[in-house]
């Protein structure tokens, strides 16, 4: 038996390595990917292409947010722009070619405190060598079945990769805190007039962003209210805003064309909690700069599970390359690949 130790200045983490693996678990896979999204599917494009033949473990959502986007025009090699869905089937398609195999299981649970690692999902239970999380996050929604069934067609969750498409329209902005505040200021560069519809009297945005906010022109607020409903079709787009005010109850139907919704961002980190260093905002911590290790060794994380600040599909796909590239120097440093083929017991005489 070997035991390692990673010290990352945070915690150290010690663990024990090459338990033999029950039986019941499936161990085909020596390392699997937990995400589908431009992270996941980077990773396992880079991984299956230095033959670790990665299991993908996709998610509710196979793809991640980027399926419930429609054009994707700031993602370089398109330079018609692509949709959501289609790039997400394009990376996927180009891990499998190489020997990546998705499958559709949400991850429950998983035991990082042995190796090799043990993770459950709602169907099976693995064993691993080494672990990649990319489950992405959440974009945070008002819970509206309109909001739902417009999602791509003039409601969205993110400015930077939409903004573009509401060029002198007019666009309401949900929320009170700094996303909001900067996704106001930056669609004003494209809109003609921008609404911050805000639930409460005052912002929770930092004073710089809720000065910059207020004194720009184009930016109006509307307080103590919430969008009630999203009125318009896939086929017309957004037309108009069903606008509650929760002081006098009076609901007011507002022109606009798009709806951006900015309340915040939820990473998909509960399995992992108290297996792995989260910070308060439940973001998986990178001890190291210019790393994708995490403070448990074997274990990466990378996109949008530990990236508050970028949140973008390029930034992600290269987190996930990174993330591929430090779990195969650190398999073939640690001597693992040699080892994972040979029977049960023998690999400790390596
Ligand atoms: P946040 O600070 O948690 O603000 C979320 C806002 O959305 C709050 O105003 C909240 O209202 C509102 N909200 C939440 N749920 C809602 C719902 N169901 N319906 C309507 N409104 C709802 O989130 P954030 O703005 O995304 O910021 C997250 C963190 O990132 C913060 O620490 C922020 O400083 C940071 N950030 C920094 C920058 C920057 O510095 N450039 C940019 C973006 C974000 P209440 O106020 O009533 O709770």
């Amino acid at each position: 038996m070997i035991t390692g130790t990673q010290d990352t200045g945070h915690r150290t983490q010690d663990l024990v390595l090459y338990n033999p693996p029950a039986m019941s678990r499936i161990t085909d896979y020596k390392v699997l990917v937990i995400g589908s999204g431009p992270a996941g599917c980077t990773a396992a494009i880079y991984l299956s292409r230095a033959n670790l033949a990665p299991l993908v473990l996709e998610g509710l959502q196979p793809g991640g947010q980027l399926t419930i986007t429609t054009d994707v025009e700031n993602y370089p090699g398109f330079p018609e722009g692509v949709l959501g869905p289609k790039l997400m089937d394009l990376m996927r398609q180009q891990a499998e070619r190489f020997g990546a195999v998705f499958r559709m299981e949400e991850v429950e649970r998983v035991d990082l405190k042995r190796h090799p690692f043990v993770v459950t999902t709602d169907q099976r239970e693995y064993e691993c060598y080494a672990l990649i999380i990319a489950a992405g996050a959440s974009a945070m929604q008002l819970g509206l079945p309109s909001e739902r069934s417009l999602q791509g067609f003039g409601v969205s969750y993110c400015a930077t990769c939409d903004g573009f498409f509401f060029k002198d329209k007019e666009i309401v902005v949900v929320g009170g805190g700094d996303s909001a505040m900067e996704e106001a200021t930056f669609l004003t560069k494209f809109a003609s007039k921008v609404t911050v519809v805000h639930r409460r009297g005052e912002l929770r945005a930092s004073k710089i962003m809720q000065e910059r906010a207020l004194a720009n022109p184009k930016i109006s607020f509307v307080f103590n209210s919430t969008v009630e409903e999203v009125v318009g079709t896939k086929e017309g787009g957004v037309t108009s805003l069903k606008i509650r005010n929760l002081q006098t109850k009076q609901l007011t139907e507002m022109k606009a064309q798009g709806l951006f919704v900015a309340i915040g961002h939820t990473p998909n980190t509960r399995p992992y909690a108290g297996q792995i260093e989260l910070d308060e905002r439940g973001y998986i911590i990178l001890p190291h700069p210019h790393s994708t290790v995490t403070n448990i060794q074997g274990v990466f994380a990378c996109g949008d599970v530990v990236d508050h600040i970028y949140r973008q599909a390029v930034t992600a796909a290269g987190t996930g390359c990174m993330a591929a590239l430090d779990c195969e120097r650190w398999l073939t440093h640690e001597r693992i690949t040699e080892r994972w083929d040979l029977p049960k017991g023998e690999e400790e005489r390596v």
